[in-house]
């Protein structure tokens, strides 16, 4: 049952859609406290990831579980105008699949979280993103959302690029 008047489902939509959503501050702020550094949004990348982390060959997205279809409680298919919805869902799921076999190609590793993990922040997470950012040398895609996610390829050499400090 659609209970949302448009102006509503419009503005919680622009909510959940905008760059700084407030799970992606969340993790960041925690790499942040825990001196990992990382720059936003680099357009270069496939995808745009939320945050890359150059010394660590990695990227990390932050995803929305209702727009990229994770498979939890909180991705449904809105229940008026379903067609319209399958359509547009099932391709950012393709297109996420696209941009990180171009990254894996490009030597990044790639690091999916979910909304819903941000949630209810736990130390499964926390072990999570050190175990994926302590295995420079074992890189691999990590998505649980995948069942083709572990993907070995062979390392890039450390990228020199100066990473942006920015205050969470
Ligand atoms: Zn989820």
């Amino acid at each position: 049952m659609d209970v949302l008047t448009p102006e509503q489902r419009h503005y919680n939509m622009s909510q959940i859609h905008s760059k700084d959503t407030k799970p992606e501050l969340i993790v960041r702020k925690w790499l942040w406290c825990h001196g990992y550094r990382y720059r936003l949004h680099r357009k270069d990348l496939p995808g745009k990831p939320d945050i890359v982390l150059p010394k660590y060959n990695a990227v990390i997205f932050v995803h929305g579980c209702f727009w990229h279809r994770h498979n939890c409680k909180y991705a449904s298919t809105p229940a008026t105008r379903k067609d319209f919805w399958e359509e547009k869902l099932n391709g950012n799921v393709e297109r996420d699949k696209v941009n990180v076999r171009k990254l894996i190609e490009l030597k990044w590793r790639v690091l999916v979280i979910w909304e819903c993990e941000i949630k209810k922040w736990d130390t499964a997470l926390e072990e999570k993103i050190i175990n994926f950012l302590r295995l420079k040398n074992n890189p691999f895609v990590q998505d649980d959302s995948y069942d083709d996610s572990q993907e070995v390829f062979h390392i890039a050499a450390e990228s020199e690029i100066d990473y942006v400090i920015e205050d969470v």
